[in-house]
């Protein structure tokens, strides 16, 4: 195997201390990992749904077992609170349950019915391996972000190459050790490690599919990259996401779950609130709710802070660009402003009237701001809400059952919250996913299962009927007396 000599370091966000150092791979090494995953793909299809369900449960056993520990590196690489970290393992170890249980379920063959031409075959669908999937990874929910493709993809019986963030790399060495101590027998998770060229170099490796988390600009060169070998690839990437709170509405539970959305992982979180647009007849009232639930959150270093400091330096400067262009525009800061932005902590940002067209409104802040906009009604909050190019998830907060249904199916995104923040990453077997410069595809539930498997689809002759269609030696008649037997089974329709 060739090895390189170049490696990499990532840091506590808190305090700059060393984690890990880790190799920086090149195209070579990514190749060579493939390749045992390869071989591996074999091994590990072949042992079918029953083991490969028994090796995922035991897995989900180690992973909520060892959650503290997990959840202190998390802390330490990533710089969020403990308690946030855990958050996110219980949800993972939730859906590592739910790929496992139900794999079987979703992708086995089964029987379809066969139309009245082919009553004489019996037809059936299976979900085959993809063989190796290469996943890519963010650093802002280093467990959860993967496991939704990792734990899937191993249930539908692929192997698995991760390429984690590189702020994050000792994270995605700990999930390949756990499933490593679970299947000792082959690597049928492996991990590449690197910055975007390993990432690059993942994608031209031969994998049968990628399943890429991460920023849009990303994705877009991801899918460039896989184009050339038509290697098919699942986006998730960034969001816009908005709350829309009608006249009717808890406006504390409301400000409660607009205020953790936004500022909860330092507003790090693709499907975190960055937009709220309220009813113009409670819009003072909710706007100082907000305010002062944003003004007692207490972020900083600790395992016990609000929240963190921002992970990735280089996203400092986007948001102190983004307040500045809105109180530019004529936006007012209701909470902190532009000197909330510090070097690692980033205090709390409420911003208020906001003009949509401004950067705060239009492109992904990915930090602790929260833009509070009024609305006439629940049409000009959808309008608004739809505007932004991204399409991830969005939150709506009525007591009217029907307003509610109205506006989660008009909204132009992949998952609706009603009356809560995200809780659809809580049920497992609901899609996840977005639209637009959101990204396409779906982990999770039965869609996410399916993502990582090819259909085959088999019929059988089971017994020769007289009228043969696909033969040279067919009777002149045939055709017609199936033109007759159509025209009366669908002529009627209109
Ligand atoms: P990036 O797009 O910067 O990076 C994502 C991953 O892609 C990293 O592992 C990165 O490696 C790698 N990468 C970088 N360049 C390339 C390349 N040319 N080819 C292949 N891979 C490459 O995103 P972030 O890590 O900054 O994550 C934050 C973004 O992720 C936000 O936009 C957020 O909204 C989105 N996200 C979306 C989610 C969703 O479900 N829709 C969930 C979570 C986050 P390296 O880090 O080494 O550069």
């Amino acid at each position: 195997m060739t090895t390189t000599t170049e490696t990499f370091e990532s840091h506590s966000p808190a305090d700059g201390r060393v984690i890990g150092t880790y190799p920086m791979m090149d195209a070579d090494e990514v190749r060579e990992v493939v390749d045992r995953a390869r071989i591996a793909s074999l091994w590990w299809a072949d042992l079918g749904f029953d083991e490969r369900r028994r090796r995922l449960l035991r897995f989900k056993g180690l992973l909520a077992r060892r959650s503290r520990e997990l959840a202190e590196l998390v802390h330490a690489e990533n710089g969020k609170p403990t308690d946030d970290a855990l958050l996110e393992i219980i949800l993972s170890v939730e859906h590592v349950n739910w790929a496992a249980l139900n794999a079987e379920k979703v992708l086995r063959r089964r029987r379809v019915k066969p139309g009245l031409l082919t009553i004489n075959h019996d037809a059936r669908v299976e979900y085959q391996p993809l063989g190796v999937v290469g996943v890519i990874g963010p650093w802002n929910y280093p467990v959860f972000t993967p496991i939704g493709s990792i734990a899937y993809a191993l249930a539908a019986g692929n192997t698995v190459v991760f390429k984690p963030s590189e702020y994050t790399p000792a994270i995605g060495q700990w999930l390949i050790d756990a499933i490593h101590e679970v299947v000792p027998e082959q690597p049928v998770a492996q991990l590449v490690t690197g910055k975007g060229a390993t990432g690059a170099a993942l994608c031209e490796s031969g994998v049968d599919k990628i399943s890429f988390t991460g920023s849009t600009p990303t994705g877009k060169k991801v899918m460039a990259a896989c184009a050339a070998s038509l290697t098919p690839v699942l986006l998730e990437c960034g969001g816009k996401d908005a709350v829309l709170v009608d006249r009717d509405a808890d406006l504390d539970k409301a400000a409660d779950a607009a205020t953790f959305g936004a500022f909860s992982n330092a507003g790090q979180t693709c499907v975190g609130v960055e937009r709220v647009y309220v009813h113009q007849e409670v819009y003072d009232e909710f706007l100082t709710l907000v305010a002062e639930k944003a003004r007692a959150l207490t972020p900083g270093h600790g395992p016990d802070s609000s929240y963190g400091p921002m992970t990735m330096p280089s996203q400092i400067e986007v948001v102190r660009e983004h307040v500045r262009d809105a109180l530019a525009r004529g936006g007012q800061a209701v909470v902190g402003g532009p000197e909330s932005v510090g070097e690692g902590v980033v205090e709390p940002i409420v911003l208020a009237h906001v003009p949509e067209d401004s950067l705060a409104v239009m492109e992904e802040t990915f930090g602790p701001t929260l833009v509070v906009n009024p609305v006439r009604d629940m049409d000009e909050a959808v309008d608004r809400a739809n505007a932004a190019d991204f399409g991830l998830a969005a939150s709506v907060f009525t007591r009217s059952r029907a307003t509610m249904e109205r506006v989660a199916s008009r909204l132009r995104v992949g998952m609706v919250s009603m009356n809560s923040w995200v809780m659809y990453a809580g049920v497992s077997a609901l899609p996840w996913g977005g639209v637009g410069q959101s990204g396409f595809g779906r982990i999770h539930g039965p869609d996410g299962l399916r993502e990582f498997a090819r259909s085959k689809s088999t019929v059988r002759e089971r017994f020769a009927i007289p009228l043969t269609l696909t033969s040279f030696a067919r009777h002149p008649n045939t055709t017609e007396i199936v033109r007759r037997v159509t025209s009366v089974m669908h002529g009627h329709g209109r």
